[in-house]
């Protein structure tokens, strides 16, 4: 299947580092967020001035607003070192170990999708967060022992797209859980206008803004779409992206102004045209764009829901009055012509 430009999730055309280039360092770098900001300053701060390892935290939202770079800022403003993994990267249990037993005093561990971790290796982690101890089973059987082996303190930092999925027993462990909101435009603008920056590109202030409306509340998005639009604006106009540069560009990639695509639109048309609006149940939606109902679920409903387009309800899920209105009505900006 094609990846669609407005994907919250990592792609291929995301060149790593560039995404590591483009990634603020620093707490003070992070845009948006201020409340988990707040927070994480000050827990940083006591853990710092106790000597002891961070508690451990649980990051969780929709992917590409930044859970990875907050984990990589927690570690930086720690001053440990930090090592990054995922949940299906771990296979056994013997993996976490060896990952665990190579950890420095304080480090951070970071495990990106910790819902997908199979249980066996799961259980590796319980002793380890609450006790920086890790079980070994030697032999099998009934003459089977348990060797305990002590860690030193670590910061386990888990990112999931759901807290809900991940087990009670593992989510108990977290000190600190946070979930990560979708951006403001004017937010999405500072982190526009901080990344045209870096790869040394002139926005003017309505271009910016015209982009960060059209990048669903997610800093991924946006600078995709920035480094799109630095396209065009190179080769169609003289490398400045103004309000009508980003205004083709945006139509070139047939994106309206709120960011959605012919995916949202067909899910949206599938809802009103053969469901009268709704209810109509996840998996029949899921059919509808040929999609799986967890990315469903995951990806395209968070963005919709927060545009108010979309309602979960007991019974399923439900267009809103505004979709109407919206899918009647679709400039780009007020001189632009109609995209749908
Ligand atoms: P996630 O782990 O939630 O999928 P990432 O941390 O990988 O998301 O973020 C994706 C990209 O978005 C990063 O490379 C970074 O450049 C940018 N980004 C995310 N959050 C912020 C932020 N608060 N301020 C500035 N840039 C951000």
């Amino acid at each position: 299947m094609q990846e669609r430009i407005v994907s919250a999730k990592r792609q291929s055309e995301d060149d790593p580092q560039i995404e590591v280039g483009l990634r603020p360092r620093s707490l003070n770098e992070y845009v948006g967020q201020e409340k988990i900001k707040e927070k994480l300053t000050i827990y940083i701060r006591a853990a710092l001035e106790r000597g002891e390892a961070l508690d451990h935290v649980l990051l969780y939202g929709p992917p590409g607003l930044g859970k990875t770079t907050l984990a990589h800022i927690i570690a930086w403003e720690l001053g440990v070192n930090i090592r990054v993994t995922a949940g299906p990267a771990i296979e056994r249990p013997g993996d976490l170990a060896a990952i665990l037993t190579n950890l420095g005093h304080g480090d951070v561990l970071f495990v990106d999708e910790i819902h997908r971790l199979s249980r066996t290796v799961e259980e590796i982690l319980y002793p380890a967060m609450e006790d920086n101890a890790l079980d070994i089973i030697i032999g099998k059987g009934p003459g089977a022992r348990t060797l305990r082996l002590d860690l030193p303190p670590f910061t386990l930092i888990g990112a999931t797209v759901r807290a809900g999925m991940l087990t009670s027993p593992l989510r108990d462990r977290f000190g600190v859980v946070d979930r990560l909101d979708f951006y403001s435009p004017s937010e999405l603008e500072q982190i526009i206008n901080r990344s045209a920056n870096i790869l040394n590109v002139k926005v003017e202030e309505e271009g910016a803004a015209l982009i960060a409306r059209a990048s669903r509340g997610t800093p991924r998005v946006a600078n995709r779409l920035l480094k799109r639009v630095r396209d065009y604006a190179q080769v169609k106009a003289d490398n400045i992206i103004t309000k009508s540069v980003a205004g083709e560009a945006l139509d070139m990639l047939q994106l309206d102004s709120r960011g959605l695509d012919e995916i949202d639109r067909r899910l949206l048309l599938a809802l009103i045209e053969k469901y009268e609006g709704g209810p109509v149940g996840l998996d029949t939606l899921a059919a509808c764009i040929s999609e799986e109902p967890e990315t469903l679920e995951d990806v395209y409903e968070p963005y919709l829901m927060q545009l108010g387009f979309l309602k979960r309800t007991a019974r399923g899920r439900m267009v809103t009055r505004e979709v109407y209105t919206y899918l009647n009505l679709k400039p780009i900006d007020d001189d632009q012509q109609k995209l749908w």
